[in-house]
């Protein structure tokens, strides 16, 4: 009786991350032991009742009392802190769940990680905390709850939670120390993929994760889908394509060169980077790109040190007052006046919210490579300011460019690893479009949000 129960015993459960694309919140139970993989933000959810853009924001100051309230966050017992909980009805108890695994640094990842108790062991990469760590020094964000302990785990080497061992494998993505998860919970296997791609500067990495996950002969596999679309109406851009139309831009350009990339993606840094070292230019990041290069220094992925590195300026914007961590690297610094008497001989990052600096920088001509998504025609927000930026770079003489490469696998490169991978079921997370990977050929599950799945 309890052998044939115990078959039945492992399950999954997609608290977040069901038919939307991210709030990536997986739980893995066997046995006795309960181990959630990623616990991120869900912006679709959010979006029903809030629009940070205009200020409307759930209230943090209580906790979770707003996420309860409007069923943005799975109400279990036993996850929590006191503190998230103290608005809430809920009853604080002692932790429930034995471990949450992250697999990267992405908000749709790990940002609710903050509501939980902690008691509860977080595992991460190396470079995943060292960046985490970066942003909280550097913003009012909390990324990993105050003590909790972090376990930072390495490529190919096993874990162990209770009755479920865990096996990290670094694959590639849009941001440095990326992993997807190969678990074994003595009676079944899954492969959880995280975010990951083919077409970035380690393809490599990824593949190494395919082969672990061939090999494993998952019973089920939970795949991140954010490209599956009924026709791919994005352009399928590799890093290497972006690095060498960039460099072309670099080249024939008459002025300044601005760049505009995701903050934590250091691929695109590196990109950059290499191609002002190439052009003779100096490149100037912001003080908080700085203080990430300068967390990451020491860290297997290699990246230069600011402060050492003669090809890099910091650019501190002239405010009334500066924080501490701003004043550290203020030695290395340079101001508007510098970035407008060298305009030809620099590349200036620059994030959109502080484009007014051009209005102190005055770019007599150049170019503007725009190194993040296509404004989203169903996203009016980014629509705006996609012409926002566009009149900024009319205004100043610079040609603007469209230059990015996706973080994630395309349609047909995940139905590929669905292929490789060979699951005896797929389970779709991290994209709009689940019940197209039915296409694949492959069984699919097309699991409800928060319904224990038996594998
Ligand atoms: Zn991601």
């Amino acid at each position: 009786m309890d052998a044939a129960k115990d078959v039945f015993m492992d399950s999954l459960t997609i608290y977040g991350g069901v038919k939307e694309i991210g709030g990536n919140k997986i739980l893995v139970s066997s046995r006795d032991t309960r181990v959630f993989f990623d616990f991120g933000q869900s912006f679709s959810y959010l979006d029903q009742y809030f629009v940070p853009e205009a200020y409307l924001s759930p209230r943090e100051r209580f906790g979770l009392k707003d996420y309860f309230g409007l069923d943005l966050m799975p109400r279990l017992e036993g996850l929590y802190s006191q503190e998230a909980l103290q608005y809430t009805d809920m009853q604080y108890k002692e932790p429930e769940y034995d471990a949450v695994f992250l697999s990267h640094p992405h908000m749709d990842h790990f940002s609710h990680m903050r509501y939980l108790d902690p008691k509860i062991p977080i595992h991460m990469g190396e470079t995943t905390e060292r960046i985490l760590r970066s942003t909280e020094a550097t913003t009012t964000a909390v990324c990993i709850p105050e003590g909790a302990q972090v376990f930072p785990y390495q490529s190919g080497k096993k874990i162990k939670v209770g009755s479920i061992e865990v096996t990290p494998i670094n694959v590639d993505h849009s941001v440095p120390g990326a992993f997807g998860f190969l678990i074994d919970t003595g009676e079944k296997r899954f492969v959880y993929t995280g975010d990951l791609r083919q077409h970035g500067k380690r393809p490599e990495a990824t593949e190494q994760f395919l082969k672990g996950a061939e090999g494993l002969e998952a019973d089920a596999l939970v795949i991140e889908g954010t490209r599956v679309a009924s026709k791919e109406s994005r352009k399928n851009h590799t890093e290497p394509f972006v690095e060498e139309e960039s460099r072309k831009v670099v080249r024939n350009t008459e002025g300044m060169v601005l760049c505009m990339r995701y903050p934590k993606d250091l691929d695109r840094f590196r990109t950059f980077y290499s191609i002002a070292k190439e052009a003779g230019k100096e490149i100037i990041v912001s003080p908080k790109t700085a203080h990430l290069l300068l967390s990451l220094s020491g860290d297997q992925i290699g990246m230069p040190n600011p402060l050492k590195d003669n090809n890099i300026k910091i650019f501190m914007r002239e405010k009334k007052t500066y924080f501490k961590w701003e004043k550290e690297l203020m030695e290395d610094c340079v101001g508007v006046d510098y970035i407008h008497k060298n305009q030809e001989s620099v590349m200036l990052e620059l994030d959109s919210y502080y484009m007014a600096e051009l209005v102190d920088i005055k770019p007599r001509k150049g170019d503007i490579i725009h190194s993040m998504s296509e404004p989203f025609e169903e996203d009016p927000v980014s629509a705006m300011v996609d012409e926002v930026l566009h009149n900024w770079a009319a205004r100043f003489n610079m040609n603007y460019h469209q230059l990015h490469a996706s973080g994630h696998a395309s349609h047909s490169e995940i139905f590929e690893m669905v292929g490789r991978i060979n699951s005896k079921v797929t389970v779709p997370v991290h994209t709009k479009q689940p019940a197209l990977f039915r296409k694949s050929g492959h069984k699919v599950k097309l699991v409800k949000a928060a319904k224990e799945f038996r594998v």
